[in-house]
């Protein structure tokens, strides 16, 4: 069955179904939501405008923090909280999340003193339940010849946690397991409209098929809008009212060439200059930043302006031994941060002062939950919050959720990269994996691992490209040139123009 046969066949069945969940927003909170919802037993539909995890989940640091930030303003409460959601994780999902050292280095000038760091980390440390490896100085490491000597102090270490692979597939994992015949995941598919039925107690969602064209209804009994940076213009669109709202941060890295030297996650103290960066390794490349800077809407905050780029070269320069400059950069990563406040927030100011806590809200006429705000390490709580509202109005209809049932990974090669990767016909035929971009990007991390989008310094990766893009257009040459043709087209405007200018 091809790419659209397929999804037609599964719009026919939503169609004809009546869910008592419907998502919308298949980024890590709504993925997770999906997930737990699934367990217990509800019929579930899952929609996204995009590929799964494409918005803000596709573009973090990777990392389930414990809530360090938080001390710096004594909120222990949130530390406790977020400390314990990553044991939880760390416990719970071995193979998707792994403890991970991280070292802490501070400028000399103007930066922290190490020994009340130190302090700090220990009573982290203490509040994480003493469950991680104890923090530690350390003056001769691997990384510092990286940096300027004389430029930063010593060293601490501590533990936190990371995902494995990478942010996407950490989301993907809560989905993909769930598909079967009455729970059902549809990405490149966006809520477009819909109204609630009271005489049938349903709403009926409109959405539209952003890959076929194809505009069809489902029926809904309950509505969780989880659309993280967008979360405000869908409620506006439903006329739903709500206490909170999202303030936006737009945060981008630059991946580079990893240095062998960099072994752990060094997060770098610029004192009086700026505020903590960090050098993440990841595969082949690292990831230096992320900014953080206040946008108005979602689609100004997914796009990388030379700026970003050159205030991130900036503070790694005054750090480095070797000057990095454009030319090094392998791959941009952007994504935008949807952070709760109250509706009646007036603060311009930096966001860093901004808690990263997430809200769930019930609408008092209709059967519609908001999510705001989150993190990838708070996802259980705040799906476990959501899943309580929901069983206390609605039951589950199904009796027990239908086992998964594994299928064989086929991996193959990709140039320049030493780790095989799931093979694109695998990914279409098990993940709901329908373009270049979706292969890529989230189903394998090659257009970030390889330059320019996986194409290449000089395109020496076409070839390889055309034929992913033959895959995914069962072998129609014409129609794998022109989504081939797309693409160059995207890296060419979001990569190599971006960079032109920095
Ligand atoms: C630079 C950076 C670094 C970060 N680092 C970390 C970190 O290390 N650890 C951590 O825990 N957190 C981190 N975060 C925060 C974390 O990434 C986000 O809080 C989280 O990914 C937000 O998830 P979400 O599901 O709310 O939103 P998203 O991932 O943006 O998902 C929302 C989805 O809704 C879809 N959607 C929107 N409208 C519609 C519609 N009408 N119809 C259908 N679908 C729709 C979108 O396509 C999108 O996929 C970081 C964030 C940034 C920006």
């Amino acid at each position: 069955m091809n790419a659209s046969s397929f999804r037609r066949a599964v719009f026919d069945q939503a169609g004809s179904a009546s869910f008592d969940v419907a998502i919308v927003g298949g980024g890590i909170n709504g993925a997770c939501l999906y997930h737990h919802l699934c367990s217990a037993g509800y019929r579930v539909l899952l929609v996204d405008k995009g590929d799964f995890a494409s918005g803000t989940s596709q573009a973090s640091a990777m990392m389930i923090w414990g809530g360090l930030l938080y001390l710096s303003t004594l909120d222990v409460a949130t530390v406790l909280r977020l400390s314990a959601s990553r044991n939880r994780l760390v416990r719970e999902m071995p193979d998707s999340v792994q403890r991970l050292k991280f070292r802490y280095i501070s400028a000399r000038q103007g930066g922290r003193n190490l020994s009340f760091v130190h302090f700090v980390l220990y009573l982290y440390w203490i509040l994480g339940f003493c469950r991680s490896e104890r923090p530690h100085h350390e003056r001769s490491f691997s990384e510092a010849s990286l940096f300027k000597a004389g430029g930063l102090q010593d060293s601490l270490t501590y533990e936190e946690a990371g995902v494995a692979i990478s942010d996407s597939r950490f989301v993907l994992g809560w989905i993909l397991p769930n598909q079967n015949s009455h729970n059902i995941p549809i990405n490149h598919c966006e809520l477009v409209g819909g109204v609630y039925d009271e005489s049938e107690g349903m709403w009926r969602l409109d959405l539209k098929d952003r890959l076929c064209r194809d505009e069809f209804s489902v029926r809904a009994r309950f509505m969780v809008n989880a659309a993280g940076a967008w979360t405000d213009s869908l409620n506006a669109r439903f006329n739903m009212e709500t206490p909170f709202r999202h303030v936006l941060a737009k945060g981008v890295f630059i991946g580079l060439r990893r240095s062998p030297e960099l072994q752990i996650p060094v997060i770098v103290d610029g004192g009086r200059y700026s505020d903590c960066l960090s050098l993440i390794p990841w595969g082949p490349i690292s990831l230096w930043g992320p900014t953080e800077t206040t946008v108005n809407d979602p689609s100004s905050g997914f796009a990388v302006n030379p700026e970003d780029i050159r205030f991130l070269l900036s503070q790694l320069n005054r750090h480095r031994v070797r000057t990095a400059n454009a030319g090094d950069i392998v791959s941009l990563r952007c994504g935008v941060r949807p952070l709760v406040v109250e509706r009646s927030f007036s603060g311009s100011g930096p966001t860093l002062q901004i808690s990263r806590h997430h809200r769930s809200w019930r609408d008092s006429r209709l059967p519609w939950i908001s999510v705001y705000g989150g993190k990838l390490t708070s996802c259980v709580s705040l799906a476990r919050k959501v899943l309580e509202v929901i069983m206390k109005e609605v039951k589950p209809s199904l009796p027990a959720p239908e086992e998964a049932c594994s299928v064989e990974l086929e991996q193959t090669t990709f140039a320049g990269l030493s780790d095989r990767v799931p093979s694109a016909s695998w990914c279409m035929q098990n993940e709901l994996c329908w373009s270049l971009d979706d292969y890529l990007r989230r189903r394998t991390n090659i257009s970030q691992w390889i330059p320019r989008g996986g194409l290449g310094e000089k395109d020496e990766n076409l070839t390889q490209l055309k034929e992913i893009a033959n895959v995914f257009s069962n072998g129609d040459s014409a129609r794998a040139d022109h989504a081939l043709h797309a693409y160059r087209q995207k890296i060419r405007t979001g990569f190599d123009s971006v960079l032109a200018t920095v």
